[in-house]
């Protein structure tokens, strides 16, 4: 658990120094430690040291863990098929994942008939219309976001993007300027979507900060490097 609390303390202090830099307030950016492949034993450790807003990339993977670890919270910030929509619905307080019109109109329906309304989301957008990324296309999201937004479950709690897979922080920081930008714009269009900005991963966080994110979510920088594995984890 020691080793818990200084990883917790050391990515706050990364995230106050960004602020500091920035003019900004470090309570206004939320830490979102992202567990995939770390089992529920190494997590029961990390609660206990205050790291209790929990990220999986899996709707299988937090079926297993959540039941666990009643201290904590969990954000769903991987892909979400339509046939494990109900089941991410249970377990998770908030998806990041939303990146089609039938998803969000699917979660709203389930939000509803399980008692779990408003479900808080964010809306993925691929900003920098990377074909290897998912997320929304930022003119499609335009088109489809009054419609989201009238849906009546739902609550838009902001926009999420995934940086570019690049060299350094510095290269990431176009894309999390273009996140901030579409967020204003679409902001001015539809008063319902909120100002969240949940964008920067361990390689890049601390830019993110800088240009305006409101959660990180930050993985192995906590947890340490995972196994390497399957499919990109
Ligand atoms: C794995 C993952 C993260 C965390 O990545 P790290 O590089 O370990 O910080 C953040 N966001 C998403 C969507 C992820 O899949």
């Amino acid at each position: 658990m020691a080793a818990f609390a200084a990883a917790r303390a050391r990515a706050l202090s990364t995230i106050a120094e960004a602020c500091a830099r920035a003019g900004r307030n470090p309570e206004d950016v939320t830490l979102l430690a992202v567990s995939k492949t770390v089992p529920a034993e190494r997590l029961r450790a990390a609660v206990a040291a205050g790291l209790a807003l929990l990220g999986e990339n899996r709707v299988q993977e937090a079926e297993a863990k959540v039941p666990l670890l009643p201290g904590a919270s969990w954000h769903l910030v991987g892909p979400l098929q339509s046939n494990k929509a109900r089941r991410a619905v249970e377990l998770f307080d908030v998806v990041e994942s939303v990146d089609s019109l039938d998803l969000a109109r699917r979660l709203d329906r389930l939000a509803g008939e399980l008692g779990r309304a408003p479900l808080h989301v964010y809306l993925q957008v691929n900003v920098d219309r990377d074909e290897a990324k998912a997320g929304y296309d930022p003119a499609r999201l335009q088109a489809e976001l009054p419609e989201i937004a009238a849906l009546p479950n739902l609550s838009l709690v902001g926009l999420m993007t995934v940086g570019r897979l690049a060299a350094t922080a510095e290269e990431a920081r176009p894309t999390f300027v273009r996140l901030r930008d579409l967020s204003e714009r679409l902001r001015g269009l539809e008063p319902r979507l909120g100002p969240g900005l949940s964008m920067g991963m361990t390689s890049d966080y601390a830019v993110a900060v800088e240009e305006g994110a409101t959660l990180v979510r930050v993985g192995r920088d906590i947890f340490g490097e995972r196994p390497p594995l399957q499919s990109g984890r």
